[in-house]
């Protein structure tokens, strides 16, 4: 676990359970949902900040505590995200709830990918599924520092063609793709964010199907 991503009075506590509030829950696909969290306590919003790769464990009363990887960008300051496949008791009660209902979260904890020392490479990324979730958090803050990085390419895959491939803005027939994301992606159109653009601008110009697993 690393505490580093912290800092401020609260910096080596991520242990400690902290009371949060799901503002907004986007459903991906019929069992994966995303959930919008801040912290009920503006400092500890104000001060948490974790890596790509990091994780967080979610309790949820009455059900349980379970560890998922923060999908959002570490840039997002607003709020963060957790991307959740429905498995078992405490999924399947954070299925249940919605806008306004409360949960704790302890975070950040876990490893992180080593983004520093990337620089100036090219990345690809490999993932499915839910597995996309901490990927996501990777991709948006690759997107986020583009000119540190050489081509991002981002293979992944779905159980379905139709399915949603999480948060990643990359949809329905495309959910079976490797997506190409050269350095030259054009400027963001003012009033949308970087990486939401440069999602679309991969949609639009670099999709290659691949073959979908049996
Ligand atoms: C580092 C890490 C990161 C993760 N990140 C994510 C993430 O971003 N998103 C995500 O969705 N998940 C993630 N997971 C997985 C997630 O933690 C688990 O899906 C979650 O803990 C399941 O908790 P649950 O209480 O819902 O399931 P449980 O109730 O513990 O059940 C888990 C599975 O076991 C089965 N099971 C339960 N009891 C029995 C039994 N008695 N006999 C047989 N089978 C049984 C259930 O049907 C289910 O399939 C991550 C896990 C780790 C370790």
């Amino acid at each position: 676990m690393t505490t580093l991503a912290r800092s401020g009075k609260k910096a080596t506590e991520p242990l400690r359970p902290e009371p949060a509030a799901i503002i907004d829950v986007i459903t991906e696909t019929p069992d994966i949902k995303t959930f919008r969290v801040v912290f009920d306590d503006p400092e500890v919003m104000e001060i948490f900040s974790f890596l790509p790769g990091q994780i967080g464990q979610l309790s949820v009363l009455g059900a349980g505590e379970s560890t998922f990887a923060i999908s959002s960008a570490p840039s997002r300051r607003d709020c963060f995200e957790f991307s959740v496949m429905k498995a078992g008791v405490v999924t399947s009660a954070l299925h249940e709830l919605t806008a306004g209902d409360r949960i704790a979260v302890r975070a950040p904890m876990g490893c992180a990918f080593p983004t520093d020392e990337w620089k100036g490479r090219n990345i690809v990324l490999v993932g499915g599924g839910i597995g996309m979730a901490p990927l996501r958090s990777l991709l948006l803050h690759l997107l986020d520092h583009r000119g540190d990085y050489g081509d991002i390419t981002l293979v992944y895959g779905a159980r379905t063609p139709g399915a949603a491939t999480p948060g990643t803005g990359l949809t329905g027939k495309h959910a079976l793709t490797s997506a190409s994301l050269p350095p030259s992606t054009p400027p963001a159109p003012a009033g949308m964010a970087a990486s939401d653009w440069s999602l679309q601008f991969s949609r639009k110009k670099r999709h290659h199907r691949i073959t979908p697993s049996p």
